[in-house]
């Protein structure tokens, strides 16, 4: 670990021991190394301090509901005195919706994430594009702290690494990846029952609605690039949610002629949330940014306001100039 890592760590810590309403926010639309870098963090800040406060900006996905602690989740509340306000795994301020007012009133701010794209929008910004999750910070951090990790800790934190690594598979995961996830094994957590409820729980609603949005996959540029969409038509007829999406995006980029995939959520008539994968080529994550999003490399994605035909296009011009 560098030296300037360290002095960031050294900092981050002071501000937890100094101060008293501290707030954990997550990001909107949490994802598993949002949710899992977020409770490992309030159980290991927990044996050093008497209360934590983790608030929700959206709902948590039923599929992270056995991780421990996952009921500690408070909605958001604007009486909330914040002094510590730390915010893991979210590149801007825009990305903890209404958690920003919290975030306003804050005296100090601790930024933890691992985006290219991250603004370093905290007073104390630990941000490390290196690291395939913000887990993968959260674990140093604590081990920094000197705080033991035990199994609930690290159940959450391999729950992190794993969803943003693909199961360890994507370019992101590295040599140090395999040893924290190894140092996290050695808890004995039960790895079988983890990988049970994060990848062998889907509902039938959510297979219906994976088949019928990859059944009118759209293909273009030699079939190097594939779009999905899912509109909320097709979210009713199928009694899914829009958690229910979660790895459509991914499918698509594992076919064999596919570069780029996109998929289009349709939150609302204008409210359009797009996803990008890449596989090889293609950095998606200024194609994000393009539109006000961000992300990495072979994962970025943004919200548009416009009908899902006309983003369709857009969204489809940019990865084409992308190939250029
Ligand atoms: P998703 O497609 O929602 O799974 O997101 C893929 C990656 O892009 C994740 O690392 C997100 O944190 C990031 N991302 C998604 N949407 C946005 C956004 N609107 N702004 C910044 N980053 C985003
Ligand atoms: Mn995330
Ligand atoms: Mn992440």
């Amino acid at each position: 670990m560098n030296n300037n890592l360290d002095l960031l760590m050294d900092q981050a810590a002071d501000l937890i021991n100094k101060y008293d309403n501290i707030y954990i926010c997550s990001h909107v639309q949490p994802d598993g190394d949002n949710i899992g870098s977020t409770l490992a963090l309030y159980m290991a800040i927990c044996k050093i301090k008497d209360k934590v406060n983790v608030i929700k900006v959206d709902e948590i996905p039923s599929d992270f509901l056995f991780l421990p602690n996952s009921q500690v989740f408070q909605e958001y509340s604007t009486e909330m005195p914040v002094d510590l306000f730390i915010a893991l795994d979210s590149s801007d301020i825009e990305r903890l919706g209404p958690g920003k007012s919290l975030l306003k009133k804050a005296k100090k701010i601790i930024n933890i994430d691992h985006h290219v794209t991250n603004d370093n929008f905290g007073d104390v910004n630990i941000v490390l594009p290196s690291a395939s999750a913000t887990g993968e910070i959260v674990y140093s951090f604590i081990k920094h702290m000197n705080i033991e990790i035990d199994k609930d800790i690290a159940t959450c934190l391999y729950t992190a690494i794993s969803t943003d690594t693909g199961r360890f598979m994507y370019s992101n995961t590295t040599y140090e990846t395999h040893l924290i996830a190894s140092d996290l094994l050695n808890t004995g957590l039960d790895l079988n029952l983890v990988n049970i409820h994060l990848y062998q729980n889907r509902s039938i609603e959510r297979t219906r609605l994976f088949l019928e949005a990859l059944y009118n996959m759209e293909l273009y540029l030699d079939d190097q690039i594939g779009i999905a969409t899912v509109t909320q038509e097709m979210l009713s007829k199928h009694n899914a949610k829009l958690e229910d999406t979660e790895g459509i995006v991914s499918f698509i980029r594992d076919t064999d002629t596919i570069e780029v995939a996109c998929l289009l959520k349709e939150i609302s008539e204008k409210e359009i949330k797009v996803s990008l994968r890449s596989k090889k080529s293609v950095d998606v994550s200024t194609i994000a940014l393009k539109f006000g999003g961000g992300g990495h490399i072979r994962a970025a994605g943004c919200t548009i306001y416009d009908a899902i035909d006309n983003v369709k296009n857009i969204v489809l011009e940019e990865i084409q100039k992308s190939f250029r």
